[in-house]
């Protein structure tokens, strides 16, 4: 049983997709979209032996080592430019996920799809593909085991259609269509961010000299929040 999580990040993937999953651990990702499309293939690769290990078994589990090749090194390095139509990448940190995407942008002239799945500072994010001409088409948010997940879809197109010119700032770390839809978990997050918050600027104000600009910044996020959840 593939993860909740997981399963929203396939959803986003078109029938017959031919996709790089980086970051792949036990391949449950692509082994659930090829049990499910014949069609499709992939390539899961994985910088670590261990998780390699056991993407090899899983795959050969599932008698699909003729669509998913699963593959051992860093970031997109495991693929060849042009090879793959959709990049996957879940289950990591924002940044880490932005250097990836970095260190790989000569291997993605052929995809047309971006889905990934940051664990923190989905922000980091948003201004990369903000960055590199990739249009943020959809975002959304999930909880499970007591933890939410974002997830951001990108695709080659204007990057700046998806946001408002004033509130660029506020829908980059919050997300535009998270702002928009208003899911549940989106609520809660910005509830738990509120709090945060609210104990930072509490931090910040009782040292000795406060750093003015960030104090500034974070009270100014504090307001957005409380946009939100007015
Ligand atoms: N993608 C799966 C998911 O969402 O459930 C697994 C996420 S797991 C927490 C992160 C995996 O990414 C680990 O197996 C780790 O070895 C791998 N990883 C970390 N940095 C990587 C990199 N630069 N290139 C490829 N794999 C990487």
């Amino acid at each position: 049983q593939l993860s909740k999580r997981l399963a929203l990040v396939a959803d986003y993937l078109p029938k017959g997709a031919h996709f790089a999953d980086i970051g792949s651990d036990h391949a449950y990702l692509p082994c659930f979209v090829c049990m499910k499309d014949p069609e499709a293939r992939a390539v899961a690769g994985e910088v670590n032996q261990g998780p390699y290990d056991s993407a090899k078994s899983e795959v050969e589990k599932h008698k699909l080592e003729d669509r998913i090749d699963v593959r051992l090194g860093d970031g997109l390095a495991v693929v060849a430019p042009g090879e793959i139509k959709q990049v996957v990448i879940a289950g990591m940190g924002g940044p880490l996920i932005r250097d990836i995407l970095e260190g790989g942008k000569e291997k993605l002239s052929d995809v047309n799809r971006i889905v990934v799945q940051p664990n923190i500072d989905s922000r980091s994010l948003r201004r990369w593909f903000f960055q590199h001409d990739y249009k943020l088409v959809d975002e959304t948010i999930v909880e499970e085991s007591g933890h939410i997940y974002e997830i951001l879809v990108a695709e080659k197109g204007d990057p700046s259609s998806p946001y408002q010119q004033q509130m660029i700032e506020r829908e980059m770390w919050l997300g535009p269509y998270l702002l928009e839809k208003r899911p549940e978990p989106f609520i809660k997050k910005c509830k738990e961010e509120w709090n945060k918050k609210q104990y930072i600027i509490k931090q910040m104000k009782q040292a000795t000299s406060p750093d003015e600009e960030k104090l500034k910044q974070q009270q100014k996020e504090l307001k957005w929040l409380e946009e939100v959840l007015q």
